[in-house]
């Protein structure tokens, strides 16, 4: 039986090395992903570290059409972290590569590796303005239409780069 094609949506950022040519290259990646093809992305954007040290980061979201199960699409998304050289030396420590999984169809997931909707979606500029960039009217399971969320994050500085 073939697994259900699920729309997804990875924020991705990087704010070491070459930020925005490794999330060019990311991108990339996505498509080349099993059981998965790239169907959209959202302009650069570059945002000030929150709770973190570092150069500003650049940061976009793309979209993919994916059958990959969403632990399997974490696991994918973290060896393409590793293969960008990722490492954790503490929390929040800047980064080569960071790949995160906003939105997984219109599923609410919840286990010890994986919290869909990404839990600080709507609480993010960086995560929640290349997303409605993509697609203006998506919702949040769980919470509604995104763009209602973006009054909350108009203090936040990010530019289109
Ligand atoms: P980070 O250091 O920000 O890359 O966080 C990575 C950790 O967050 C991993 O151990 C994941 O298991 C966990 N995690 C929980 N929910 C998500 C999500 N929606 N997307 C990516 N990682 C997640």
């Amino acid at each position: 039986m073939t697994a259900e094609k699920v729309a997804a949506y990875i924020g991705i950022g990087a704010n070491l090395g070459d930020a925005r040519g490794n999330v060019q290259r990311a991108i990339l990646q996505l498509d080349t992903l099993p059981l998965t093809r790239l169907t959209g992305q959202s302009d650069f954007f570059s945002s000030a570290p929150v709770d973190a040290d570092g150069n500003d980061y650049v940061n976009a979201v793309a979209r993919i059409d994916t059958q990959l199960a969403a632990q399997e699409l974490l696991d994918a998304l973290q060896a393409i972290e590793l293969e960008f050289g990722r490492e954790r030396p503490y929390p929040n420590a800047p980064r080569t590569l960071d790949l995160d999984i906003l939105l997984y169809g219109q599923q609410k997931i919840s286990t010890e590796a994986l919290a869909v909707p990404h839990p600080r979606l709507t609480q993010r500029a960086f995560a929640l303005i290349p997303l409605l960039q993509i697609d203006p009217l998506i919702a949040i399971p769980g919470k509604g239409p995104a763009h209602g969320f973006v009054s909350g994050v108009a203090g936040q500085a990010i530019r289109k780069i």
